[in-house]
């Protein structure tokens, strides 16, 4: 669309200056030069596919290394939903287009840790999984093997709800229904040093994350007396499983400045933590001065290391499964919503958490892609196994949100896979930030 556009601006623009000059041979000349790059431009529309759109302008694929890396960075990826994907059929393939297990082409992307959701019971009474990849810790332990076999590392993030909890919605697990503060936090802290053993089994634990997005609640409480109660069981439950795993808490809306007054909250409830993660959408969560700000302020005042801990951008405005995506208008951005776009935009992420100390970023769901292009096929797949954001099931615990809008991947267009699963070159930007090199 914007290539015919530019070409028609062009032939305009030409016609009117030959007339100028009276030349109508050099007018006839333009014309038809005007009409082959259009068809040049057309070939080149053929491109379009899976979704992607060419970054027909760009001739310079280059990736700016980024400075003050750690040599521990992290470089995390969050692939929650994989097994659901995957059971639901969606295949992924290796940078040479053959079908290649999705764990080994992140790694020789760079990615060097993989971060789970866990979910307490994401199931109705009779087995139907609310979606989102139904992330029990079966799930967890499923996808913590798959890791090792790569060596790679393990965020777990427990959103101590069963099912998702950010600062629109924290609510506890039906189990812990009518509990006390008291009875809540020995449940979590069971639960917690439970999930450990299991999934430990499986893979290696590197971070633990208490809560998710729990700006002002956590699994039903709503006070912080009560939130740092839990916090603190489930990190005793951490500790007393393996001192050496990392605890983190994580907030989000850097936007609204409040990360100091949160960090001064934890403290003053003796929260014991070691990293203060944050989630970053550049759609979402104003400038990165802002954010590198905000985690300056955590690491100078409080000691703290800082993470981001979620983040994406859009590789393209299409929507490959029929269920609408959360942006598909880059209007506004610093970055169009391209591979290369993609790419810079996750670059200057990666840039934003190393210059203020951090140690590390998480890519948020990269391979949350279609399951297919019908919508009422797709529908029948999501509900099935769970490889939409949420089921038809989910309404027993979620009627007011999950219950009404249930479906597919709101984010296939911010994915790091094409449609159809194949890798996008931005997936590489792991790897090149260490010394910059083209994209291409
Ligand atoms: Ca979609």
């Amino acid at each position: 669309m914007y290539c015919l556009f530019m070409i028609s601006y062009y032939k305009m623009y030409f016609m009117f200056k030959s007339n100028i000059n009276g030349n109508f041979f050099r007018s006839v000349i333009i014309i038809l030069l005007a009409g082959v790059l259009t068809a040049a431009c057309s070939t080149r529309s053929a491109d379009v596919k899976n979704g992607i759109l060419p970054d027909n302008d760009i001739e310079d694929f280059h990736i700016p290394a980024v400075e003050n890396l750690s040599g521990g960075f992290i470089f995390g990826a969050d692939i929650s939903s994989i097994i659901a994907l995957e059971n639901s059929g969606v295949k992924f393939y290796g940078f040479d287009g053959k079908e290649q297990d999705i764990f080994k082409t992140l790694y020789d992307a760079g990615i060097n840790y993989i971060r789970i959701r866990i979910w307490n019971d994401p199931f109705d009474s009779n087995g139907n999984g609310f979606g989102g990849g139904n992330c029990d810790v079966n799930t967890a332990a499923a996808i913590a093997s798959r890791a090792k076999k790569y060596g790679m590392k393990l965020f777990l993030n427990f959103h101590y709800s069963d099912f998702w909890a950010d600062p629109g919605k924290q609510m506890a697990p039906r189990a812990w229904a009518g509990m006390n503060i008291g009875e809540k936090a020995s449940a979590l802290e069971t639960f917690t040093f439970d999930s450990l053993m299991e999934i430990g089994k499986h893979g290696d634990i590197g971070m633990v994350q208490l809560g998710n997005e729990t700006n002002s609640a956590m699994s039903g409480e709503y006070n912080w007396r009560n939130i740092s109660a839990l916090m603190n069981a489930g990190a005793k439950a951490v500790r007393r499983y393996d001192e050496n795993i990392l605890i983190a808490v994580h907030f989000t809306d850097p936007q609204k400045g409040h990360y100091a007054y949160s960090a001064q909250t934890l403290k003053e409830y003796s929260v014991d933590y070691d990293v203060f993660a944050s989630s970053y959408y550049p759609f979402w969560h104003g400038t990165l001065d802002n954010l590198k700000d905000q985690l300056n302020i955590i690491r100078r005042d409080y000691g703290k290391d800082v993470l981001i801990a979620e983040t994406s951008y859009a590789f393209t405005s299409e929507d490959g499964d029929k269920f609408a995506n959360i942006v598909s208008d880059p209007r506004g951005f610093a970055h169009p919503f391209s591979v290369y776009g993609q790419a810079l935009a996750l670059r200057d992420v990666i840039a934003a958490a190393a210059d203020a100390g951090g140690i590390g970023v998480f890519y948020w769901e990269p391979a949350w892609i279609p399951v297919g292009s019908n919508y009422e096929t797709n529908r029948e797949i999501w509900n099935q196994f769970g490889s939409g954001w949420a089921s038809v099931y989910a309404s027993v615990y979620d009627p007011k949100d999950a219950g009404i809008y249930y479906g597919g991947s709101a984010v296939d267009n911010q994915a790091l896979f094409d449609f159809s699963g194949h890798p996008l070159p931005s997936l590489n930007v792991f790897k090149l930030v260490k010394n910059g090199a083209s994209l291409r």
